[in-house]
């Protein structure tokens, strides 16, 4: 029997890609000279796509796949779908939430911690054996203090878990409030800024949330403020951020994800009170093989019963 046919639009890791490739005809369309004009010739050949919430699928590269009727992405980040189009068409598509909170819950409270107690400016210290000569200096408590959260949903929800061991009040901000949650709701993200220590960002990206976190946010959260983002980077003005960093109106800033990125702007690198990694939130041995599990287990859902099982 011919295996079922499948695009696929970026690489993910070579034990992905190899177990993909046994059970499935897959088109890596990475690996074309122009992936646009093969598309173009043969992209009514695909009904079955796989990508990942990096590498999305343009509404251009939909155009050129008139049968497709699945989409099986790797993250729980849609952003770089065009979503409307997909359910114009028809179109479903899965994605990999839940098996991920854990990890980037961990990275959020890792973030608080190493931004706030300056861990990883502490460790550049003693390398560069600063400390026989020098004391390094004090920094902020992190047990009790307040914590917001913009977004809570199922990440958000699991940094907030994690929160109360640390015993901070928290009080979250979305578009509708949870009446289940045990959480303060608020309406007024300037608000929640202004009563926030930590304010912690777990929401979606995308057009509805771009620049949310905007001057007038950074400045309400202060100079003893500091902004944690694990959601996506075009949720924050980056450059108002960079700014209200540079200045000491902003107290810190702990980034795993940047407008840009893999850019980061280099005024950043020589402030102590500033975390940058490159976007590595889910990014474990355990959490990723999950993640790739879900994504083959909901394209072979798909192909079985017709339907996906994670759907947006
Ligand atoms: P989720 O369960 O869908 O939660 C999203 C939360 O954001 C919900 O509480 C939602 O509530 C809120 N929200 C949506 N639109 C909003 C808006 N305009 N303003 C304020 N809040 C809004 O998603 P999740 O699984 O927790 O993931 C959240 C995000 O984390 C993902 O979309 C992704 O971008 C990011 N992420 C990052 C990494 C990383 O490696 N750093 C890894 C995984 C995920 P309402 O709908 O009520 O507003």
């Amino acid at each position: 029997m011919s295996k079922p046919k499948v695009l696929q639009i970026g690489a993910l890791s070579e034990r992905f890609n190899r177990e993909l490739a046994e059970c499935y005809e897959v088109t890596a369309l990475w690996q074309r000279v122009d992936p646009l004009a093969f598309l173009q010739e043969q992209g009514t050949a695909f009904e079955l796509l796989v990508s990942s919430a990096r590498f999305g699928c343009s509404a251009e590269q939909l155009a050129c796949l008139p049968n497709l009727r699945a989409i099986c992405s790797f993250g729980v980040g849609y952003d770089p779908y065009p979503l409307e189009l997909l359910r114009d068409r028809g179109i479903v598509i899965s994605t990999t939430p839940d098996v991920l909170n854990d990890c980037v819950a961990d990275l959020a409270m890792g973030l608080i911690i190493d931004t706030a107690r300056q861990l990883a400016a502490a460790d550049r210290f003693v390398r560069a054996g600063g400390w026989p000569a020098a004391t390094f200096p004090l920094t902020r408590k992190v047990s009790g203090k307040k914590l917001g959260i913009v977004g809570l949903g199922r990440i958000g929800q699991a940094i907030a878990r994690r929160a109360e061991g640390f015993a901070m009040p928290v009080r979250y901000h979305k578009r509708c409030q949870d009446l289940s949650s045990p959480y303060g709701f608020e309406a007024d993200l300037l608000a929640l800024a202004r009563w926030a220590d930590f304010l912690v960002l777990a929401c979606p990206g995308g057009a509805a949330t771009h620049h949310l976190i905007d001057a007038d946010v950074l400045a309400a959260l202060g100079p003893q403020g500091i902004l944690v983002n694990i959601s996506r980077g075009s949720v924050v003005d980056q450059p108002a951020l960079v700014t209200a960093l540079l200045n000491g109106h902003l107290g810190g800033a702990g980034l795993d994800v940047f407008e840009g990125e893999p850019t980061v702007p280099a005024e950043l690198f020589a402030l102590p009170n500033v975390v940058l990694l490159p976007h590595v939130g889910s990014g474990t041995h355990e959490t990723r093989l999950r993640m790739e599990e879900l994504v083959l287990a909901n394209l072979q859902a798909f192909i079985d019963k017709g339907e996906l099982l994670t759907p947006l």
